[in-house]
């Protein structure tokens, strides 16, 4: 089967750790995810990503701290002011330790998030942040999901134990959101002149969006000097004005992984590639990055996600396991095994 021109000279771009452009991305987003040319692409990312790490994969954990009406007002989002459901509430001292004993007591865990919404009570963070230290294993960081923050705020973040940050300029941001793009981009540029690692994501994706808005907004991280970026589909999440307009497929989203890894591979912080939610196709083209939730989430209407969408540890072993990663690193980069021993002994097969 012969391959156009363009695409080879891409692939080989790749593998020669060349910097791929918006043209180049634009190109290889265009590419219909079911044929044959996708599969390239997807095997090509797959394959420099791994190549990169030993083969390994990390597991981040997020525990939502917050919950009230965001005035962030995404109209995916089930926190949204003027569509949610959830009360105001607070995670406390004794469920967070419980939570983060449930996360962490096989010292796997590479990073957990605490998350918030877009506004949030700093006192009450930074408590958190200070209790969730003291029950974290070294070999665990600690990042944060916030909103829109200062460089004075980070920097006192930073102070109380946090290493990174998870921030996104999302797409239909200041359309589909109240927020203001410009000042998510200040944000994560923030973060980054506070001395934290900065992690983006192209998200949420949709069925209506234009191969030139993702080229965007993929571009907003790759330009940043981030650690790791990622995918994320948008989810229908029912009550939200958004759910009616349905998802993309699994394959497309692997399909946009496998390009974002591409084209942000070179960058010399970046060894690791998300996807949300998780899912074995992505697994193969490209991420290496698994996510287990608990306590709020945005793509949930449960207010304990662990309950329904969110996946615990044992079933992010068990799936990066089944897409043939061979180690999992720790927050130290140190490396543990993942074989068919490991998940027995961690209670992780099903
Ligand atoms: S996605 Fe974040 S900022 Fe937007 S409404 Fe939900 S919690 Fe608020």
């Amino acid at each position: 089967m012969k391959i156009e021109q363009k695409l080879q000279q891409i692939l080989d771009k790749s593998w020669s750790n060349i910097r791929l452009n918006r043209e180049e991305c634009k190109y290889l987003l265009s590419i219909d995810e079911t044929s044959y040319a996708s599969g390239l692409i997807r095997n090509t990312a797959n394959s420099i990503i791994r190549s990169k790490n030993d083969n390994s994969a990390i597991i981040l954990g997020q525990i939502g701290v917050e919950i009230s009406p965001c005035p962030g007002k995404c109209k995916f989002c089930t926190f949204g002011d003027g569509h949610t459901k959830f009360e105001p509430s607070r995670i406390g001292q004794e469920e967070l330790q419980e939570k983060m004993i449930s996360f962490c007591k096989e010292g796997d865990l590479y990073a957990l998030y605490l998350m918030t919404m877009h506004e949030y009570d700093l006192e009450n963070f930074l408590n958190t942040i200070h209790y969730a230290k003291k029950i974290a294993p070294p070999t665990t960081q600690l990042w944060s999901n916030i909103g829109d923050t200062d460089l004075d705020t980070f920097k006192e973040i930073k102070k109380a134990g946090i290493t990174g940050v998870y921030h996104v300029c999302r797409l239909g941001e200041g359309i589909d959101t109240s927020l203001k793009p410009e000042n998510r981009i200040k944000t994560m540029q923030n973060a980054l002149d506070a001395g934290l690692e900065l992690y983006t994501c192209c998200e949420p994706i949709g069925p209506e969006h234009t191969i030139d808005q993702l080229v965007d907004n993929i571009f907003i991280g790759a330009e940043m000097g981030i650690y790791q970026h990622a995918a994320m589909r948008r989810v229908p999440v029912p009550g939200t004005p958004f759910a009616k307009y349905g998802q993309i497929s699994e394959l497309r989203l692997a399909h946009i992984v496998a390009v974002i890894a591409l084209c942000t591979v070179t960058l010399p912080t970046m060894a690791y590639m998300g996807v949300h939610e998780p899912n074995q196709l992505s697994y193969a083209s490209g991420a290496n990055i698994i996510t287990a939730e608990s306590g709020a989430n945005p793509r949930d209407c449960q207010s304990d996600t662990s309950k329904n969408r969110g996946m615990d540890m044992a079933r992010c072993r068990k799936m990066l396991f089944e897409c043939g990663f061979t180690n999992i690193r720790r927050g130290d980069e140190s490396k543990i095994p993942l074989d068919f021993e490991y998940l027995v002994k961690t209670n992780s097969l099903d």
